[in-house]
Parts: structure tokens; C-alpha cells; sequence
């Protein structure tokens, strides 16, 4: 499963974020089979349109699409020269498909700050600095052995070179992320610059409410995505009922949660979309990448699906609001007909058609 990396100094609130996200957890609850990882916590994507689907097919439940943060140790200066905590941390970091950024805005005398005071952006620097350091270390790793590798004819000249390339614009201070090298050659290294970022602003209510200073803030890690939220607000949120929830965060001036922000833009970042299905079970969505087509997208559900796969019966979710049932989809000419070559769109309404 796709997931998103945890990281931050220590003391910023990525334990008491990564707590709300666990007791949040929505495998438990839904996919009673599934295994869960002590240090993965999952969010469910908010989804209107599940409802709106559940309503037209009478469906039990609601199985929303998810995304899967794992909680990695906090980073401090010098971790990337760290022995035992850096090894792992780089370990558990590399399997990320994204990385969340926990930057500290919020104020607490009783909460010690690592450099001693609030400011985001030398927070940030310092994580950037040890990540660049870290891919600095993997590379030059990497290149002495690529040198060999060469020379015994077991790589291209392609490696060695990217490699190189890489080298040098992370020599400069700039995270790969930020720069044109195709690093497809070099990939099997799991560099860490290269991720998307999300930042995570855990601040206070002052700041949530203030438009322009999560202007400033968003301004300063653009174009990455900033989600701003309340570490300590998301862990009471998740105790609450819908409603007092709901009354929790209009009085912090938010009209959605933390985590349902991380999830959508967690989602966004890592290229996602979902389709849908509905029946009488369950109105669930599946999560695919963008550009994917029918089979690959039929092979979430099952590999059996993909393999034997004939065709789709395709209803945009809008169509079939508008037309109020499968059956009026059809007689309007709305339900489509779909072959192994159609690309997937967000939202379309399927119905797979396969051989055993
Ligand atoms: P970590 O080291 O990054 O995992 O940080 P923790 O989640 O353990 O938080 C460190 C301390 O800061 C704990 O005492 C938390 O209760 C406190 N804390 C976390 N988030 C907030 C917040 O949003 N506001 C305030 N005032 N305190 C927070």
C-alpha cells in the first residue's frame, strides 16, 4: 500500500498527531481482515459521493479509500550522521512514497524546542539539511560501487552518470525534488529528496484562525501542499461524536479536521484518484493512480479481475445522480460500454465484467 512518512524535530507533536491517526484508525473498523502495523495509522478520504451512492443502492456501508502514514523517529542535527537511530530511521523512510514534514508553530514555555525557539523555517532547514546529507552519504555510497560495477560491465554508463548528476546538484544544497535530473536510473536507492513533501503546520488556535499568516507559512514551502492543524485538537476531535466534533472545530474556525485535510492532500500528493462501486453490501471506493486503465484498475478489487477481464460498464457519478439509477443511466444512453483500453476518470461508477 502507498504510504506517507512521518518526520520532524522531536518535541513538534508527530507522536500526539500520530496517536489521533492511529485511534482514528479506520482498518480496524472497516477491514476487519486486514493487519495492522503498530506504526501505521490510517485516515479514510473524506467522500460525499459515497453517500450519495449508498442512498441510490440501499448499501449497508461506506468504505472509503485510505491513505497509511507511518511514524518514523524524529530527525535532529546530525542524524544523518547518526549510528544506530540513523539507520533505521533511513530504512523506514525510504519505504515512504511521501514524506509529511511536522513543523512546530505552536507555543508551550512547558515544551522544550531542540534550538530553543519557534521558528519554522529554520525547523525546516535543519530537516532539509540532514535529508540532503543523508542522500549525500547514500550516493557517494553508491558511487564507488557503481564505479566497479562499471567497469565489470554489470551496469550502464546511464548509472554511473545520473549518479553523478545527482552528486552534484545535492553538493549544491538543493534537494533532488527541486531539480531536472532523471533519476529513473538510480531509483533502486530510495533517495529521500526526491519525494514529495507534504508540510504539516501543528500550530495554535491564533494561527489557525489567521489567514495571512498561513498565507506566509504556505508561501514559504510552495509548491508543496501545507496542511495547518492542532496536534492536541485532532487528538480530542477523535474522541468526540460527529457533532461535538463538528462544534470543536467551527469554534477554531476550521470546517474540516486535520486529518481529513492530511488525507486529501496526502492523496493529491502521491497521484492518487478512486473509481467507485455500489450494491446493496457496500458503497466503497478504490483507490487507482491517474492514468490508469480498466483492467489495472479492475486489478485492485481482485488480481482475477484484471486477468479475466472483458469489459466495464462506466457511469459517471454525476450522470447517474442526475438520472437516479442504473436502469434510467442505461435508457439515456449514460452507461458505457468500456474496453481494456479506457482510462479511468475520477469518480466513474463501475461494474466489471470477467472471465473465471
Ligand atoms: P514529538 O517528539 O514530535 O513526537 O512530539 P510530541 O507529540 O511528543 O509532543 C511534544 C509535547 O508537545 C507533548 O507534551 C505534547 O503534549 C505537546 N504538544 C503537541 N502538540 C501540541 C500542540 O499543538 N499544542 C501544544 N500546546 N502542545 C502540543
Amino acid at each position: 500500500a502507498l504510504t506517507i512518512g512521518i518526520v520532524g524535530l522531536p518535541n513538534v507533536g508527530k507522536s500526539t498527531l500520530f496517536n489521533a491517526l492511529t485511534k482514528n484508525d479506520v482498518l480496524a473498523a472497516n477491514y476487519p481482515f486486514a493487519t495492522i502495523e503498530p506504526n501505521v495509522g490510517v485516515v479514510s478520504l473524506p467522500d460525499a459521493r459515497l453517500g450519495v451512492l449508498a442512498g441510490l443502492f440501499g448499501s449497508e456501508r461506506l468504505l472509503p479509500a485510505t491513505v497509511s502514514f507511518v511514524d518514523i523517529a524524529g530527525i535532529v542535527r546530525g542524524a544523518s550522521e547518526g549510528e544506530g537511530l540513523g539507520n533505521k530511521f533511513l530504512a523506514n523512510i525510504r519505504e515512504a512514497d511521501a514524506i509529511a514534514e511536522v513543523v512546530r508553530g505552536f507555543h508551550d514555555d512547558d515544551v522544550v524546542h531542540v534550538d530553543g525557539k519557534i521558528d519554522p523555517k529554520s525547523d525546516m532547514e535543519t530537516i532539509n539539511t540532514e535529508l540532503i546529507l543523508a542522500d549525500l552519504e547514500t550516493l557517494e555510497r553508491a558511487i564507488s560501487r557503481y564505479e566497479k560495477e562499471l567497469r565489470g560491465k554489470k551496469i550502464g554508463p546511464e548509472v554511473l552518470a545520473t549518479a553523478k548528476d545527482a552528486l552534484e546538484v545535492l553538493q549544491a544544497g538543493t534537494p533532488l525534488s527541486a531539480a531536472s535530473v532523471d533519476i529513473a536510473p538510480i531509483s533502486e536507492l530510495g533517495l529521500l529528496t526526491v519525494k514529495p513533501f507534504i508540510y504539516v503546520f501543528n500550530v495554535d488556535e491564533e494561527i489557525l484562525t489567521d489567514a495571512d499568516k498561513k498565507r506566509d507559512l504556505a508561501e514559504l514551502v510552495a509548491p508543496a501542499e501545507a496542511v495547518f492543524l492542532d496536534a492536541k485538537i485532532e487528538s480530542e476531535l477523535i474522541d468526540l461524536d460527529p457533532e461535538d466534533a463538528a462544534e470543536l472545530l467551527s469554534s477554531t474556525g476550521q470546517d474540516e479536521s486535520g486529518l481529513d485535510q492530511l488525507a486529501r492532500v496526502g492523496f493529491d500528493t502521491l497521484g492518487l484518484q478512486t473509481y467507485l462501486t455500489a450494491g446493496p453490501k457496500e458503497a466503497r471506493a478504490w483507490t487507482i493512480g491517474k492514468g490508469w486503465k480498466a483492467p489495472q484498475a479492475a486489478g485492485v478489487i481482485h488480481t482475477d479481475f484484471e486477468k479475466g477481464f472483458i469489459k466495464a460498464e462506466v457511469i459517471s457519478f454525476d450522470d447517474l445522480v442526475e438520472t437516479g439509477s442504473v436502469q434510467e443511466a442505461r435508457a439515456h444512453g449514460k452507461a458505457r460500454m468500456e474496453g481494456k483500453d479506457y482510462v479511468m476518470k475520477d469518480g466513474d461508477v463501475v461494474e466489471f465484467r470477467f472471465n473465471v
